[in-house]
């Protein structure tokens, strides 16, 4: 695989020389992560990678350890079709959120993107304040946005839509009309699509992403090789390359985690999953009640009663814990991701309960 086609610049090239004194090492740009397990692409061939023993002392936190479009210094060992990794060469730009749980850690989900596409569907009302914090999230990676408006196809006022992104934007962003349906536009998204450039997409479901990578992938459309890892529970994942090469020379790539970028954005909803309890909790005697054994406490009297189920409590209770310990480190983001993972086992408690 030629390196350059698939994004080595002189810089990574330098950076690597540096690295590499006693000529041990070849780069590689990963493909795919499962389980701090990598693929990595190498100009000879792909090869299975862990980082090294030193490597992972070294590494304090998630961030450090290498992520999908990462340039890496490894060793290889070709014959087993396997390599060492020793080195993340300096990132360009990288997305990121703030993994759930306790630590607001920070999880990297892509590297080394030169254009996001942030897509957006014209069959539908624009939201602007989305799409703001889209823009606000393209830059603080280091990648440069680019605004794809999509389904141009189902949209009759393109002229009044364009002048409202027009009005965010104030000229300092490209935007393009794409119709995946009748490929209009397209011709416009080529001057970011050259050979040796990476590009990432973002946007909500729905949006037309899948619709748009086919589209890029065309006829020639990439042999998926399924590959096959098993997990922990000695269960069989199966998954795809991250980093894929287009027909065009460029590169896609397409992360679980790019896709799940998009949820930060949409929270709040959960006084009302937890409605019950908040309804109860508001006839407690006392306002701070914490539900414990305070007298009065309306909470604890209907669990009593077999009104409330205990185990919707402890989730409750582990939640507002959560919350309070990321409310402190006022980390909004790590917040909402809280939030979407309790809503979920609150949605999987529901179903449960229906049997
Ligand atoms: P994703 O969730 O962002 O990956 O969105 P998909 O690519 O799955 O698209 C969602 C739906 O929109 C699908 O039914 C597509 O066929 C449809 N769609 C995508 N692009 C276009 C387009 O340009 N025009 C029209 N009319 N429909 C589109
Ligand atoms: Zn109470």
């Amino acid at each position: 695989m030629n390196l350059v086609t698939i994004g080595l610049t002189e810089t990574v090239e330098s950076n690597f020389q540096t690295l590499n004194t006693n000529d041990e090492m070849i780069l590689g740009r990963v493909a795919l992560e499962h389980k701090r397990m990598y693929r990595v692409w190498t100009e000879q061939s792909e090869l299975l990678c862990e980082v090294s023993g030193r490597f992972s002392y070294n590494a304090l936190n998630r961030e450090d350890f290498p992520a999908v479009g990462d340039w890496v210094a490894l060793k290889p060992r070709f014959e087993e079709g396997k390599g060492t990794i020793l080195a993340i060469l300096p990132r360009k730009s990288k997305f990121s959120r703030k993994s759930a749980g306790l630590t607001a850690e920070e999880q990297i989900v892509a590297t080394n993107v030169d254009t996001v596409f942030l897509v957006n569907s014209l069959n539908e009302d624009l939201n602007l304040r989305r799409m703001e914090r889209y823009l606000l999230l393209a830059w603080e990676s280091g990648a440069n946005p680019v605004i794809v408006l999509s389904k141009a196809d189902l949209c009759q006022n393109l002229e009044s839509k364009l002048a409202e992104v027009e009005a965010i934007t104030m000229g300092g962003v490209p935007v393009i009309a794409i119709s995946a349906e009748t490929m209009s536009g397209f011709e416009k998204l080529a001057p970011f699509l050259q050979p040796g450039k990476t590009i990432a997409l973002l946007g909500s479901s729905g949006v037309g992403k899948s619709t748009l990578t086919n589209r890029l992938l065309g006829e020639e459309k990439q042999v998926v090789q399924d590959i096959r890892m098993a997990d922990d529970k000695g269960r069989h994942t199966t998954t795809h390359r991250e980093l894929i090469l287009l027909p065009n020379g460029s590169v896609l790539i397409d992360t679980p985690g790019m896709r799940e970028l998009q949820l930060w954005e949409s929270t709040d909803g959960l006084t009302e999953t937890f409605s019950e309890i908040e309804e109860l909790a508001s006839s407690c005697r006392y306002r701070d009640c914490q539900h414990k054994n305070e007298p009065g406490c309306a909470i604890v009297r209907a669990i009593e009663e077999g009104v409330l189920a205990a185990e919707r409590l402890v989730s409750y209770n582990k939640l507002q814990k959560e919350l309070a310990f990321i409310e402190r480190k006022a980390d909004k983001r790590a917040q909402a991701e809280v939030k979407k993972h309790w809503k979920n086992i609150n949605k999987q408690m529901k179903q449960r309960k229906s049997f």
